[in-house]
């Protein structure tokens, strides 16, 4: 591939999915600008974004494979690939191998991941980064709506008269979305911002009502306001015809105490008051109710309120979840999480597995789930997976109790790392190092948080020996002996299976139906534009469920009886404080793009710790001191931020920092390995610790 003059493509982090526009500007890097013509964005882009181009340099790029940190060629590390993951499941069968991928992957890389190790080895312990950063929701709609379908969109947001934000600082975390938001409101001052978060962010700056509730109270906050809704009478008429567990979500809600939020009465009635007598509200949500271990519970107690007033799939009406990844939607699309199938059909569902069998010409699908992110690094520890291919992320920074999965990875028997770079915390642990291209060399499409489908497009040809994700896939999967399977030239080949397959799974009465794209030959690939599914037939775009129609067996949604429960980790005397994790405005996950371009470190330098003054005071900590925080799992050291912000007992810092940029930074270290019971998303945002100056 040659470099070419510009090109629209599609940004590389948040799932806003931002259109770019890009160019090679002469110095090894790229100009980039907003697309105008992208429905995401309409030519805006963040600080993460408009800095895109200072990424792409080949300082510390991984240039060819390495097998135990010596070069070797294509060949042979496929070769080992294949051999070793042939052997592990000839001998101990198709549980002792695992994928851990990533919401940084494209559509057609994760396709063909999931294809090979759930079609073709057999095996469904293939999970992804996604399971830290949107599971709990994809439970939530799958036991509310049937399937995980996203109702609403974009437009919704700026349609609205009032827009709950719960456990969401969108100004920091989907900064374009939070503009267009900021910018409805400036032209509408009658449009109403409230924020949900036991922390005050800089999405506050727009907010009508901050509602700083108890860490992990969200269920008993929603189900007052359910209950508030039955007895102010906004409970929609005819609901009988739509919602099934009416009665019993009532029942639970009124049972509830709304005083576990520790909000004032008159705090709540408020909301209560205002949401019930407003018509046009968006709920939109994120890492503060998905990263929990009562996520799931948290997602539907919204989904509730949502349905009880039948303001879902109706313009400027309904809850929306907003993704952190730029391709989570996509991976849930082919379905590559361990409970999941593809094009959101059900592993567990004989029908359905028959039919992508059939499909895939396969010799045998799995048919129980594999396992979740954390059981699947438990498995690793334990010995029971002993070939695992890590693509596209850095898991020995990222999963909470970071230290534990780090040794497991280390002592695992064979371990795959792809990856741009061979300095990571995790690509330093591979037995086979594999160079992958990265976001401006690559081609494909990603999904965005209202189910847009963009194409992501080259700017740059690929550096050294770099590969595709899914041509490495595509190249072991051949060398183990499926040839046909895998005999992909090109990413439109793999985007026209993907559809033709979503087909099937439109006849089966699923959500996921693409199969309607006019053109997808190579040159409709090529000019794809940004498109909402579903795309079939009998359906285009817009809005789910406004027809009251779901995919449930009854074709009614589900409303949940749900209960405010404690959280699930405990303070004790010698971890009095919770620590709460997230995001800062300039960087990006592990920072392996983002803390290569100057002006996005200039925002902040280093690690924090954000303590309220009291607990600073208890301890004798002073602003911009150091600070060690200590949990039964791990310890991190990070600069002290003595602020009001965070409520007292409670603690705030940043996940980006690895043991390549901040040694002591790793703040996941300290992250209680807790999960949701139901969705398997572990909870980053209540961990007990200490702290004490370093
Ligand atoms: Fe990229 Fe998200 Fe910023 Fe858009 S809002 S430019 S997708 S990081």
């Amino acid at each position: 591939a040659t470099a070419r003059p510009e090109v629209r493509t599609t940004c590389a982090y948040c799932g806003v999915g931002c259109g770019v526009l890009a160019r090679p500007d002469g110095r090894g890097g790229l100009a980039v600008s907003g697309d105008p013509a992208h429905p995401a964005n309409l030519g805006r882009l963040c600080s993460k974004g408009s800095a895109l181009g200072e990424t792409v340099g080949l300082e510390d790029r991984l240039l060819h494979p390495m097998i135990g940190g010596a070069r070797a060629s294509w060949d042979e590390a496929i070769g080992l690939v294949a051999d070793r993951f042939r052997a592990t499941l000839a001998e101990h069968g198709p549980g002792s191998v695992g994928f851990y991928v990533s919401g940084q992957m494209l559509t057609e890389d994760y396709y063909v991941a999931n294809k090979l190790i759930k079609g073709f080895m057999g095996s469904a312990n293939i999970d992804t980064n996604s399971r830290l950063c949107m599971a709990s929701t994809v439970a939530g709609h799958k036991r509310a709506f049937g399937t995980d379908t996203v109702p609403g969109t974009y437009e919704d947001l700026e349609l609205a008269d009032l827009v709950v934000l719960v456990g969401s600082n969108l100004a920091w975390c989907h900064p374009v979305l939070y503009q267009r938001l900021a910018a409805a409101k400036a032209a509408r001052p009658e449009m109403r911002v409230v924020v949900i978060d036991p922390r005050r962010t800089a999405t506050c700056d727009i907010a009508d009502m901050h509602l700083a509730l108890a860490p992990g109270s969200d269920v008993a906050l929603f189900n007052g306001l359910l209950a508030r809704l039955a007895d102010l009478g906004a409970v929609a008429e005819g609901m009988d015809t739509r919602v099934e567990g009416f009665e019993e979500a009532i029942a639970s809600a009124r049972a509830d105490d709304p005083a576990a939020t520790g909000l004032s009465p008159q705090d709540l009635e408020a909301f209560w008051f205002l949401f019930a007598g407003t018509e046009k509200v968006v709920t939109v949500f994120s890492q503060g109710v998905n990263q929990s271990a009562r996520g799931s519970d948290k997602v539907n107690a919204i989904l509730n309120c949502h349905l009880a007033t039948g303001r879902i799939g109706r313009p400027g009406m309904g809850p929306l979840s907003v993704t952190g990844q730029p391709n989570a939607m996509g991976g849930r699309e082919v379905g590559g999480l361990a409970n999941m199938l593809a094009c959101h059909m059900d592993l567990e569902n004989a029908t359905h597995r028959a039919a992508v069998q059939e499909f895939w010409q396969s010799p045998g699908l799995p048919t129980k789930p594999g396992l979740k992110a954390v059981d699947l690094f438990r498995a690793v520890e334990s010995g029971q997976i002993k070939a695992l291919w890590i693509i596209c992320t850095n898991p020995a920074v990222s999963m909470p109790d970071a230290d534990r999965v780090r040794a497991a990875i280390a002592a695992c028997d064979f371990t795959v790392v792809s990856d741009l770079t061979a300095r990571t915390d995790t690509a330093r642990l591979a037995d086979v190092l594999l160079p992958a291209t990265g976001w401006a060399e690559k081609d494909g499409t990603v999904t965005n948080s209202d189910r847009t489908i963009s194409r992501q497009r080259a700017v740059l040809p690929p550096p050294g020996e770099a590969r595709h994700d899914w041509d490495i896939l595509a190249r072991v999967g051949r060398r183990m002996g499926w040839s046909i399977a895998f005999d992909y030239q090109c990413p439109a080949e793999i985007f026209r299976e993907h559809a033709a397959l979503s087909g099937i799974a439109g006849r089966f009465g699923l959500d996921f139906d693409i199969s309607g794209f006019a053109d997808l030959s190579d040159a409709g690939y090529e000019r794809l534009q940004p498109t909402r599914w579903p795309v079939a037939a009998a359906r285009q775009g817009g809005r789910f469920f406004g027809d009251g129609a779901y995919f449930t067996p009854s074709g009614k949604a589900r409303m949940l009886a749900l209960t405010q429960q404690p959280p699930e980790t405990r303070l004790e005397p010698r971890y009095p404080l919770r620590l709460n994790t997230g995001r800062v405005r300039d960087q990006w996950h592990t920072m392996t793009r983002t803390a290569r371009a100057p002006r996005l470190n200039r925002h902040i330098a280093e690690p924090f710790l954000e303590i309220h003054p009291a607990d600073a005071a208890a301890r004798g900590l002073a602003p911009a001191e150091l600070a060690r925080v200590d949990s039964p799992h791990g310890s991190a050291v990070l600069r002290v931020l003595v602020t009001e912000r965070v409520q007292p007992g409670t603690l705030f810092a940043p996940i980006h920092w690895t043991g390549e940029t901040a040694p002591t930074g790793r703040i996941d270290a300290v992250v209680a390995p807790v999960v949701d019971p139901v969705s398997g998303q572990p909870d980053s945002k209540a961990s007990a610790v200490a702290v004490a100056p370093f």
